[in-house]
């Protein structure tokens, strides 16, 4: 193998690396964006929740209105029914007045059953404030754990790129610059040997004039089958 090769061959190794790593980096972003949305999850039904005891509250205080105005009914009712002089206007005065004490108590019941409802809601509140606070300790240590990833991973990248810009400078310019086109194109492995006639990663046959131009300058020739550049192994 002509030894501009082998030195591309070495570059080409540092770039699969790099291009390992960065995906390995680009990984984390969706596990940081699941961790965000559980969090934003747990935090949303909080604020419902919140939200459902305000409207019960609302609804508590009216209840409480209505318990007063039929208290008042009521108290009016007894004292016209103190006040009939014929039997007749107390048997009508004694209908209504049963009437609103039916609808009192009938109003002290819904006001209790909201009541039993609000405190249901504030119990839920708290229990979901329970959950997110479970939720935000467990990623604190999943986030520290996504940093570790993500500053061991930068480490690693910023010593390959050191090796590969010093692997580079023993690769013909020319040769770098078409092998950095395909490559940048491709983002995978762009350097093939020939496989006997053929291209190693396609298998499209390498003309025969072209395949001893390549053996006895060590030039690299691209596949017209898949666009790799393909070198004489021998
Ligand atoms: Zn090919």
């Amino acid at each position: 193998m002509h030894p501009d090769v082998k030195s591309l061959l070495t570059v080409q190794q540092d770039d699969l690396q790099i291009y390992a790593l960065e995906a390995r980096l680009e990984s984390l972003a969706p596990r940081l964006a699941a961790l965000e949305q559980e969090r934003s999850r747990a935090a949303d039904a909080i604020e419902r929740a919140r939200r459902a005891v305000e409207a019960e509250e609302a609804r508590h205080r009216e209840a409480r209105t209505r318990i007063e105005t039929h208290r008042q009914l009521a108290e009016r009712s007894q004292r016209q029914y103190e006040s009939v002089t014929t039997p007749r206007e107390a048997t009508a005065a004694l209908a209504q007045l049963e009437q609103t004490k039916r609808m009192v108590t009938e109003s002290e019941r819904d006001a209790e059953s909201i009541h039993g409802r609000v405190a249901q809601l504030r119990e839920q509140v708290t229990s979901l404030q329970a959950e997110l606070e479970r939720i935000e300790q467990e990623q604190r240590e999943a986030r520290g754990s996504l940093d570790a990833d993500r500053a061991v991973i930068e480490s690693e990248l910023a010593s390959v790129q050191a090796a590969r810009a010093e692997h580079a400078r023993a690769v013909p310019r020319g040769m770098l610059g078409t092998y950095d086109r395909v490559r940048r194109r491709k983002r995978a492995e762009a350097v093939f040997p020939l496989r006997g006639p053929s291209c190693g990663a396609c298998d499209t046959a390498v003309p025969t004039q072209r395949r001893a131009a390549m053996a006895t300058s060590g030039a690299l020739e691209m596949c017209e089958g898949c666009g790799a550049l393909l070198y004489a192994a021998e």
